[in-house]
């Protein structure tokens, strides 16, 4: 069963429509999977996330590494099961995580040493212990152990980088993966296009189900971003799932979907929503301002979402200034059918040969 298959293809971009398929159901891309990093999507239960139309969600190897512990969720019976999720999962291989949460990290071509965030205590990530811990989870998207170095960087660092990477990439080729697990490589290589080719290249010889491009949305311009998604997609296989790691907000979903990108994730919507910051069809909008103060219409009028047709500004912004916990639900609920509609018109558009007018009606893109 192959992983991925273009159905579409736009004219005058790489845009394209496709189908995602997996043990545990298929789905559209492009697609933007929620983050549920701990095995829950900050906000949301199973049951809204379905009503909200969720086709896929991410994990993440290193937080459910160290709590609860992967053998745990096995003896419960997998990841599915134990978050009452049965529609398809990626887990996220935890090296990003490694890089950014944990302290005393040594990076050798055995794979990285470091300690938990939680309560400091030491362990190490093998490519073939990521591998092992996803295969405990039993996602169906599987990402490769990758090393991620910092932004920015001089070259011959992330040249050294990269060696590890590809080396630690052709490790998890070869480890073992559950029945119907797919393996996605991760392409590194910082700012730097030619090396942003080179590792694209390598990964394509181990030969991956799907590509991902790590590295990026670190602090680097918009520009550069553009750029090295463009250098990397180039160098894909076109029949393969192309995954751009962490990104973005909707424009900038919509101009990596323009360069060959057909899945994101992003913690966005949800972080924002707790922080009382929602994404409208007219641009964001601070519910705390006390502009809000007395305003009873919703938070977007173009929004055809439960929260819009049911609550006022007004209301949500009492919530949020009363620390409410239905504040982050409500807040999470709009934001996240927000970004799922956003997916669902960019599809449409490209399925209606109109995806050029979407991206020239939005300026920045
Ligand atoms: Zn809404």
């Amino acid at each position: 069963m192959d992983l991925f298959r273009v159905e579409k293809k736009a004219t005058g971009s790489r845009a394209r429509l496709g189908r995602v398929r997996s043990s545990h159901g298929e789905f559209a891309t492009p697609a933007f999977m929620p983050v549920g990093t701990k095995a829950a999507v900050k906000g949301l239960i199973t049951a809204q996330l379905l009503e909200l139309g969720t086709s896929v969600v991410l994990a993440n190897t290193y937080h459910l590494y160290l709590r609860p512990g992967s053998d745990l969720i096995r003896q419960l019976g997998g990841l599915h099961h134990f978050m009452n999720w049965n529609g398809p999962i990626l887990t996220d291989s935890g090296g990003y995580q490694v890089f950014s949460l944990s302290d005393l990290r040594k990076v050798t071509a055995e794979g990285v040493r470091f300690k938990s965030h939680l309560d400091g205590s030491e362990h190490q990530f093998t490519p073939e212990l990521s591998i092992a811990v996803q295969r405990d989870l039993g996602s169906d998207l599987v990402m490769v152990l990758d090393d991620c170095p910092p932004y920015p960087i001089e070259e011959e660092s992330v040249k050294r980088s990269l060696e590890i990477t590809h080396h630690w990439a052709e490790r998890c080729r070869n480890a073992e993966l559950n029945p119907g697990q797919a393996l996605l490589g991760i392409v590194q290589g910082s700012t730097y296009p030619h090396l942003r080719e080179e590792s694209a290249k390598t990964l394509v010889q181990i030969g991956f189900e799907g590509y991902a491009i790590g590295g990026l949305s670190l602090g680097e311009s918009r520009e550069l971003k553009t750029e090295m998604v463009d250098a990397v997609v180039q160098n894909l296989p076109e029949e393969s799932v192309h995954y751009l790691m962490g990104v973005g907000t909707p424009e900038e979903i919509l101009s990596a979907v323009s360069l060959g990108i057909d899945l994101f994730d992003c913690v966005l919507p949800t972080r924002n929503a707790r922080n009382g910051y929602l994404f409208t069809s007219q641009g964001p909008l601070v519910i705390k301002q006390s502009r809000y103060r007395d305003d009873s219409s919703p938070i977007d009028p173009d929004c055809d979402c439960y929260v819009c047709k049911h609550y006022s500004r007004a209301y949500l912004r009492h919530l949020f200034i009363s620390k409410e916990m239905n504040s982050a639900i409500l807040n999470t609920w709009h934001n996240v059918h927000f970004y799922l509609r956003w997916m669902e018109k960019i599809r449409e558009s490209i399925a209606n040969d109109t995806f050029e007018e979407l991206k020239n009606a939005v300026s920045c893109c």
